[in-house]
């Protein structure tokens, strides 16, 4: 059982390499993270994506999909910072960590 709250870090790094890569929808980085073992609800996904918004690192865009509203995500120049940024520290934290030498 994967502790939510002390992965969301690396559910957030997940979300902004797709987010830059193309725009995401919900549904789909849920597949996506459950490909990597992260199983998210849509009650701890959603929020994550709102506030990653709000905090300036996603933007979203409405679009009608099949007749169906789709919110799709892609990341800002913030995010696209805050990923570099963060790709620093997981090596830093993989050398430290898995490496250990
Ligand atoms: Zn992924």
């Amino acid at each position: 059982m994967i502790d939510r709250e002390f992965f969301l870090g690396f559910v957030k790094i997940h979300i902004l390499y797709h987010a830059i890569k193309e725009p995401i929808y919900g549904v789909e980085i849920m597949r996506e993270l459950a490909r990597h073992g992260y199983d998210l609800s849509p009650g701890t996904l959603y929020p994550t994506l709102h506030r990653m918004e709000r905090d300036g690192y996603l933007v979203s865009r409405r679009e009608v999909v099949e007749g169906k509203a789709r919110k799709y995500y892609r990341a800002t120049d913030v995010g696209v910072r805050m990923l570099e940024q963060s790709k620093k520290q997981i090596m830093e934290l993989v050398r430290e960590v898995v490496d250990e030498k």
